[in-house]
């Protein structure tokens, strides 16, 4: 029996490299290692973007085709959205009673977004109990692990620590999930911040070739190379991060060199870039294209993937049931 994992995305916009690299390259390699569930977190999503939701429902799809594009495979792992099994609303429910507030307000993700998000009101209840239904998506499959990035690292710890005083309190029913840090992606978005869709820096899966270059000859290089006769360095710059994932490992051997004595110019570096960036992004376009014709089977693919989750889910809400005797 392979162990299980659960992780969840937002649908909140389309998905770009960032996505690409930080998360999903990832969720990649583990479906041959775990048996994984991997949901659309729409519930999470109203956290944020509760006093305007058309994003969600616009983004839910794109996002399913994106997963299957890039390679995820649904015959391998359960794809499902979380509002289709509403029983992670009831277990959040019963979460929520047995959580002490101050384990959600000490929790350091929750004081950096409200800083990061302060445009918006984020000061909800829903929004502070974040963590609580994160621990009942992940606690309602019993999952073994969950992959995810540094900055949510404290909500499996959270999640664990739900589990043991749910245990303690009732019966044991719920392992304590380890978490499984995923790499972090090295791309930066074109301006050299974190690529994200707030700081409009991002280069989607569903941009256009024409997109692709114009965004790609925007990237900023190495700051400290003014002219194109000043010698650069490959390590602090963000085409180069881009070359080591896409072109061939002789020609960033060949880049490196020519960065530092100045032989090749930002503008013929990001050009060749942006090709070899197109020609990676090509088979996931061709398998988009072909699935955004066919969305029918694309819906047959979650609505399999919810009745197996679904399934899952009542078990375990029955046994949560039991145990606390309501
Ligand atoms: S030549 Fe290429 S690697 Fe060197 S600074 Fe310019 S864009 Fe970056």
């Amino acid at each position: 029996m392979k162990k299980r994992i659960v992780s969840g995305m937002r649908p909140t916009g389309k998905m770009h490299l960032g996505h690409l690299h930080g998360a999903l390259d990832n969720w990649k390699k583990l479906q041959h290692e775990y048996e994984c569930f991997y949901f659309i977190a729409d519930w999470h999503a109203l956290t944020s973007e509760y006093a305007s939701t058309g994003i969600i429902k616009e983004s839910i799809m794109d996002i399913i085709i994106d997963w299957i594009s890039i390679g995820l495979d649904p015959e391998v792992s359960t794809f499902f959205i979380q509002s289709h099994i509403r029983e992670h609303a009831e277990l959040h429910l019963v979460f929520s009673m047995i959580t002490p507030l101050p384990w959600l307000e000490r929790n350091p993700t929750y004081k950096e977004q409200l800083k990061e998000l302060s445009q918006k009101d984020l000061y909800t209840y829903g929004f502070l109990g974040y963590p609580v239904l994160q621990a009942a998506d992940i606690l309602m499959y019993k999952a073994n692990g969950v992959p995810v990035g540094e900055d949510q690292a404290p909500h499996v710890e959270l999640t664990r620590e739900i589990a043991r005083r749910f245990n303690h309190l009732y019966k044991g029913i719920f392992p304590e999930p380890d978490t499984l840090l995923a790499p972090t992606s090295k791309l930066l978005g074109i301006d050299r911040r974190k690529m994200s869709k707030s700081y409009n820096n991002a280069i989607y899966l569903t941009d256009t070739d024409d997109e692709i270059r114009a965004k790609t000859g925007q990237m900023i290089t190495d700051p400290q190379r003014a002219r194109r006769t000043d010698p650069g360095n490959p390590d602090v710059c963000n085409v180069y991060s881009f070359h080591e994932i896409y072109t061939p490992v002789d020609t960033v051997r060949q880049i490196d060199k020519d960065c530092r004595s100045a032989g090749i110019g930002c503008v013929e570096c990001k050009q060749l870039m942006a090709e070899n960036l197109l020609k990676a992004l090509a088979p996931i376009r061709i398998k988009r294209a072909e699935l955004e014709s066919d969305l029918g089977r694309v819906r047959e693919i979650v609505e399999q993937g919810n009745s197996r989750a679904r399934s899952i889910a009542v078990e375990t809400m029955a046994e949560v049931k039991e145990a606390i005797g309501v």
